[in-house]
């Protein structure tokens, strides 16, 4: 590294873009280049699609015909602004306007409501998109700190930071993972906050959404629900229909549970916020808006509608399984004493195995990806290095897997966790038995895994 390369400002890891560097010097031809490109993600491909037990909550596979769609022409055409002839800028939309209306229409059966927007990229921007409609640089709010869950979308560090927002904590118990609510009735009636934004990261048991709406009516404040993770199972009806219960938007994210491609949705009921929220929509954080995302986004809206009941259900049946049997084996899980979960995740403490981050990359040898993730007794500052490990079931599930296989995975942590055997030993049966599992099902291609035929 010479001077000019120590003293420049970097984000990224060093080595990974020295490394990077080095394969651009190591030929002139930039067709290897690409070919490097195309070669990291074939190796992707095999290790994570195919090798691996992934873990990860905020991840799910799509089905063939998800993936199809994401590399399908509509993908190459320009379409910004609303649907319909005279909305466009661009002539020639027709078709775009058929898949985007459908898409529409879809997400609004899917989450039961009137209004849904397809358009961004991800949550992040949907929430984005939330305070810019609903809030003044200034207003007070209330979300959940990050420890007990909360996501930095709606905190000092994210979009609603951004908003110039005051923001102050909705309090949580971290023994049960629940609101405090006479905590909150207390800060809320104190401060009345504009809006409440419960978005969870950990998420492991349904919000109070119907008290802490009723409170903050009082003066007309507005709960949104950011349900990034709990999409899916809000529209597949295992965990809370936030919507009914009180909140006047609920954002999500599709490439979660909803088990889409990556792409932030919004719904709502209420015709008054229909301007507000498409106006900053296009043209403020949208212009061209991936319509072959927008058709894939489509099509799982209808695999959530055919197959999501049994599906989530199935999710949450394998979380509490897990969690279950990793308990047993001696590896502490939050809520043991209620039942884990409600939801398609389970944290787990490990700190007495050496941490999250360690943890997550020794598994992560052993060809089990998990995240390190903040308890409820770490500080925010301990981001790098938390206490927990995040756990989700989404993959495995849509791989066709039981309770079961939970009981088979929990076996994989514990040899790695408890025993301390070699990861990479531990890993081969791992890959034994992840290889012959590579068929997607609650799609239209595969439907059911037999052990599920109904
Ligand atoms: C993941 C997450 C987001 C961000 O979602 P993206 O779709 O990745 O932008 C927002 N809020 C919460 C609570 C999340 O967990």
């Amino acid at each position: 590294m010479n001077d000019s390369e120590s003293s420049q400002v970097e984000v990224h890891d060093r080595e990974v873009l020295e490394n990077a560097r080095s394969i651009i010097r190591g030929t002139e031809s930039p067709r290897m280049w690409a070919q490097a490109v195309v070669e990291a993600v074939r190796k992707n491909e095999e290790w994570r699609g195919e090798q691996c037990i992934n873990l990860l909550a905020p991840e799910a596979p799509t089905s063939p015909m998800v993936r199809a769609l994401l590399s399908s022409e509509i993908g190459t055409r320009a379409a910004e602004g609303n649907i319909g002839r005279v909305n466009r800028w661009f002539a020639g939309t027709q078709y775009i306007d058929e898949v985007e209306a459908l898409c529409v229409e879809l997400l609004k059966v899917t989450f039961r409501c009137n209004y849904a927007d397809h358009r961004l990229m991800g949550s992040m921007l949907g929430n984005m998109a939330v305070y810019h409609a609903l809030t003044q640089p200034g207003d007070v709010i209330m979300s959940v700190p990050q420890p007990f869950g909360g996501h930095s979308s709606n905190r000092i560090d994210g979009p609603a930071g951004m908003r110039g927002l005051k923001i102050l904590d909705v309090p949580f118990h971290g023994e049960e993972l629940e609101v405090d609510l006479d905590g909150f009735a207390k800060t809320a009636r104190e401060h009345k906050p504009k809006l409440v934004v419960m978005g969870m990261s950990m998420t492991l048991f349904p919000l109070p959404v119907e008290e802490m709406s009723q409170i903050i009516a009082e003066w007309g404040g507005k709960f949104v629900y950011d349900g990034a993770h709990q999409a899916g199972l809000i529209a597949g009806g295992q965990f809370q229909d936030p919507l009914k219960e009180g909140a006047v938007i609920l954002t999500g994210s599709a490439g979660k549970t909803f088990s889409g491609p990556q792409s932030g949705m919004i719904l709502w009921n209420d015709p008054e916020l229909t301007r507000p929220i498409t106006d900053t929509i296009f043209p403020v954080l949208a212009a061209t808006h991936q319509v072959n995302r927008v058709a894939a986004l489509a099509v799982s809206a209808a695999e959530m509608i055919e197959y999501g009941k049994f599906y989530m259900a199935q999710i949450v049946k394998n979380s509490k399984a897990l969690g279950k049997a990793l308990d047993e084996h001696g590896i502490p899980v939050l809520c043991a004493h209620k039942g884990y979960s409600q939801s398609h995740q389970i944290i787990a403490r490990v700190k007495q195995f050496g941490g999250g981050l360690e943890v997550a990359h020794r598994l992560a040898q052993a060809n089990i990806i998990t995240n390190k993730n903040l308890v409820p007794e770490d500080k925010p500052e301990d981001w790098d290095h938390p206490s927990g490990l995040r756990i989700g079931t989404i993959e495995v599930t849509r791989l066709g897997m039981n309770e079961n296989d939970m009981t088979i995975i929990a076996d994989f942590i514990a040899r790695v966790l408890i025993e301390g055997e070699d990861p990479a030993s531990v890993g081969k049966d791992v890959i034994d038995f992840r290889l012959p599992k590579q068929t997607l099902y609650y799609n239209f291609d595969n439907e059911y895994p037999t052990w599920a035929k109904i």
